[in-house]
């Protein structure tokens, strides 16, 4: 008995976008009173307000995903020089036209539909069980439900209930900045983003997946740097691309990004009702090419190691906000460590870069 095991994927993990008709709606459980969406006043719909965003969504418990908003968008701003634009989050992954229109009314261009982790494994459990009674025609419920309950906690990983929602927490502080970046320093081109893509955006990825990595949350930044550490002991400089590719390749995931792109706008064309975008776990393995050294999910690790190679050999927590101000303006990396380099305390060429880069990286191993 085949059963296809629907994952999202990593990269646009947890980001599902999906426009349907609108949620009924009701009172707002207001934190802090700033700009109040009317959709707050709806019925049925609840509302959480940090500094930086709000949050919207049929359950009470939106509080949690304020603080990440707020969290992420200080550390985006300790990194960057411009400020994060305001953020809503809605939760249950649906955005209607309308609702769009009104929050973009009311200054909250920057809109992200999110699943939480509840949401998500209603959705993989109800996919799991349809599969299951189209598979086992005349099977007794109690076989479907004992089966589905083991597929469920393979599903799961091992991994516990609060690891993932640490996870899921950081992917959202993760989005979110990709947004922020682009916003901030591309503005025309943001704009013209359809949503939050992440990659294949107007700057280099490189340094579009940094900006991302750097809001993310203390568990994954400890688990990036170990895990880069861990790579780099096993394959040394196979793991990792030379600087020389990284500031000019485009982002490994960006083929994948692109399938899924097209498979939702054919389920959009198809249909208004709610579509997520899923992938097997097989399909996502074999298009990401996982199982060289060099796997994509590489990038990532490499990206929050050279970030703190940067930092730490500037001294310079806003390196990075020179050096998109300069891309932004049209320069590249190659130009901008000629220009600015020396008075960064870094050296002039890539190539020399480069080896200050693989000279820093060895020496994490011991740090560990
Ligand atoms: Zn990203």
């Amino acid at each position: 008995m085949k059963i296809r095991l629907y994952r999202f994927t990593l990269s646009t993990a947890f980001m599902a976008a999906l426009y349907s008709p609108v949620v009924n709606a009701k009172v707002s459980t207001s934190i802090v009173p700033q700009l109040t969406s009317s959709l707050c006043a709806e019925p049925n719909l609840h509302c959480a307000h940090g500094t930086n965003g709000i949050v919207i969504g049929k359950t009470e418990e939106l509080g949690h995903y304020a603080a990440v908003i707020d969290e992420a968008a200080t550390k985006f701003q300790k990194h960057f020089d411009i400020k994060a634009s305001l953020a809503a989050v809605v939760l249950g992954g649906s955005v209607s036209d309308k609702a769009k229109t009104t929050l973009k009314n009311e200054m909250y261009r920057n809109i992200l539909p999110w699943l939480s982790q509840t949401d998500k494994k209603k959705l993989i459990h109800s996919s799991i069980r349809s599969q299951l009674q189209e598979q086992m025609p005349g099977a007794m419920e109690e076989q479907i439900e004992n089966i589905l309950a083991a597929k469920m906690k393979e599903i799961d990983d091992g991994k516990s209930n609060s690891e993932a929602t640490q996870i899921e927490y950081s992917a959202l502080a993760h989005e979110l900045a990709h947004y922020w970046f682009i916003d901030g320093y591309w503005k025309e081109d943001a704009a013209a983003l359809s949503n939050f893509e992440g990659y294949g955006g107007p700057a280099p990825d490189w340094l579009d997946e940094t900006a991302a990595v750097l809001a993310e949350n203390e568990a994954l930044t400890r688990s990036r740097r170990q895990q880069l550490i861990e790579k780099f002991r096993e394959n040394s400089t196979d793991a990792i691309w030379p600087l020389t590719d990284y500031f000019n390749m485009e982002h490994p995931r960006l083929d994948l990004v692109k399938q899924q792109k097209a498979l939702k706008r054919q389920r959009k064309d198809k249909s208004t009702q709610t579509t997520a975008i899923f992938m097997t776990a097989d399909e996502v393995k074999e298009r990401a090419k996982e199982n060289n050294s060099r796997a994509a999910g590489n990038f990532y690790l490499q990206s929050r190691g050279f970030a703190d190679f940067m930092i730490e050999t500037t001294g310079n927590e806003r390196i990075f906000a020179k050096i998109a101000r300069f891309i932004a303006n049209g320069g590249s990396m190659a130009d901008w460590l000629k220009s600015e380099g020396s008075q960064q305390g870094l050296p002039a060429s890539i190539e020399a870069l480069e080896a200050l880069w693989l000279s820093w990286l060895p020496s994490r191993i011991t740090n560990l």
